[in-house]
Order: C-alpha cells, then structure tokens, then sequence
C-alpha cells in the first residue's frame, strides 16, 4: 500500500489529499499542518473582520472530522522540518518542540 504524506493542510493540501483518496481509495494519506485549521479559508478573512461572519471559525471549507471521515489523517501542530528524498522522510517538531520522523 502506498503512504502520500502531505506537508501543509490548507486548500490546496486538502484537495490534493482529497483527490489522492479519489484516485487510490486504499492509499494511507497523512497531511502535516502546522496549525490546528485544516481547511481554513483565509480568503474568508475580511468577512470576520467586517462582522460578517462572527465566528472565524466558520471559515472552515471542512472541519478536522470531515477530513478525518475521508481516510485522511491530519497530524495537526506539527512543522515539517526537513525533507530526506533518499530515505523518503520528513522530520516534524510538534508545539511543545518534540521531534518527530515520518518514514
Ligand atoms: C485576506 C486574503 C484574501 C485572499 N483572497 C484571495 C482570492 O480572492 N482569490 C484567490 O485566488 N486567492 C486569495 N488569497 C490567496 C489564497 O488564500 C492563497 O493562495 C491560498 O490560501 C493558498 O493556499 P495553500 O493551501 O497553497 O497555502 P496556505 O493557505 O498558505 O496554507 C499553508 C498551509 O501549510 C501549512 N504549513 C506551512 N508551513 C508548514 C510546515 N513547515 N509544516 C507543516 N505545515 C506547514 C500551514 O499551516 C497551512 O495549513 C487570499 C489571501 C488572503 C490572506
């Protein structure tokens, strides 16, 4: 089975999880997000700011079980930190500075 690891969760790494479940149901998909906000529409931003929408929060295209409920796994608050190609891992640290390898 192939493993996609995914570094950033907003719309475009969503929709590449997305279409990358879409194509090969059986693919185990993880996206990094350095936030906790996959999904955030931060094009939305000035509707909060304008009161038009009073909870940013609404500003998600889709919540964390959403995404979760698609076969997607989000390791939220973890930044990638470097990329190793030849041993095919990525290193993320997480807010409280653990480090973590990602094979
Ligand atoms: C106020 C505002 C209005 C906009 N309006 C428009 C518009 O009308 N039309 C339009 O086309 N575009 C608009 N844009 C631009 C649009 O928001 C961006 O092009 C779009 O958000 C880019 O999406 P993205 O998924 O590539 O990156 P981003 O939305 O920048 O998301 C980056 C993701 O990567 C994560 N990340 C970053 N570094 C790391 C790391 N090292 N490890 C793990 N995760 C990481 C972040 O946490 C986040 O999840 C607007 C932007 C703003 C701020």
């Amino acid at each position: 089975m192939t493993d996609v690891l995914i570094i950033g969760g907003s719309d475009a790494g969503i929709s590449a999880a997305l279409r990358a479940k879409e194509l090969e149901p059986t693919v185990n998909v993880t996206v990094v997000v350095a936030d906790s906000f996959p999904n955030y529409s931060i094009c939305g931003l000035q509707f909060y700011l304008s009161g038009e929408v009073s909870d940013w929060h609404y500003q998600a295209h889709r919540t964390v079980e959403e995404i979760t409920h698609e076969g997607i796994h989000c390791l939220l608050d973890h930044t990638a930190q470097t990329i190793n190609p030849a041993q095919k891992s990525v290193s993320v640290v997480n807010r409280e500075g653990q480090l973590k390898r990602l094979t």
